[in-house]
This record gives structure tokens, sequence and C-alpha cells, in this order.
């Protein structure tokens, strides 16, 4: 799919720069060069964006790994067992928010609970 993006990519570049060479000074010409340039550059980038897709698939599995083991986790401020809602996945980084102290705080590396 990544490789089917850059070599269409690389098409729609390439015909951007035949409107572009064959210019003879018409307006439309350059117009159409240039946006299909600008789309090839697009789908560049939206095929170098696949990967942090599949990063983010990975983040939530390990969320869905830490909600097996909560049971046994506890607030580092108050001691108190800390429910599923009180600990979200943001931007990799786990979260808790204790219910009970108020305290919001993120979670040091790997928790040994
Ligand atoms: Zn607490």
């Amino acid at each position: 799919m990544k490789v089917v993006l850059y070599v269409l990519a690389a098409v729609v570049f390439l015909l951007g720069l035949v409107f572009l060479a064959g210019n003879q000074g018409e307006v439309l010409r350059i117009v159409v060069g240039v946006v299909l340039m600008a789309a090839s550059l697009a789908m560049v980038v939206a095929a170098r964006m696949r990967p942090q897709v599949v990063q983010r698939n990975i983040v939530q599995r390990i969320d869905i790994g830490c909600d097996v083991r909560l049971q046994e986790l506890a607030c580092t401020k108050c001691g108190a067992t800390l429910s599923k809602e009180a600990v979200s996945v943001q931007d990799g980084a786990v979260m808790v928010a204790c219910p009970y102290c108020q305290a919001s705080y993120q979670m040091e590396e790997a928790p040994k609970w």
C-alpha cells in the first residue's frame, strides 16, 4: 500500500513537471502543474504518516494490558486503590488521576505492580 502511494506520487509529480515544462505562458498549465506537484507531495507525506498510526495501535494494546492488572494499582499519594477510570494513556505516557485525593500525575516508566 505504501509503495503504491510512492509510485502514484512519482507519476503525479512527473505529470506536474510535464505541465510546467511544456508551459508557454498559459496560466492554466502553471496552476495544474503546481497543483499536481503539491498533490504528489501530499501523497508522500501521507505515506510517511502511516507508521505513526501503527505506533498508536501498539500504545492502545499496552493500555489494554494495563487495565487487566489495574486492580493491584494504588495511588502513590494517598494509597487508595485506583480504578480503570483513574488511569489513561496520553501520548504514550500513563496518566493517573486519583478520584480520592484529586492527585494527577504521570506514572514513572515501568511501574512495579
Ligand atoms: Zn490518591
